[in-house]
């Protein structure tokens, strides 16, 4: 048998450590060129531009 905890961790033990575990939602920052929401630091996908100047091709449908 290997390593077999001791004792049973209490569910307030458990709560404590599971407090840090919570995922948060994306940040995100508005597109000074379209408006729409992005990424902070990343190009805008749906206009494809970075800090006022076009970056990538967008491919309209
Ligand atoms: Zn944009």
């Amino acid at each position: 048998m290997g390593a077999v905890p001791k004792r049973r961790i209490s569910k307030a033990r458990a709560g404590r450590r599971r407090s840090h575990l919570a995922l948060r939602a994306d940040h995100l920052v508005t597109c000074p060129q379209c408006g729409a929401p992005v990424r902070p630091h990343h190009v805008c996908l749906s206009c494809g531009t970075y800090r006022g100047t076009a970056v990538i091709e967008i491919k309209e449908e």
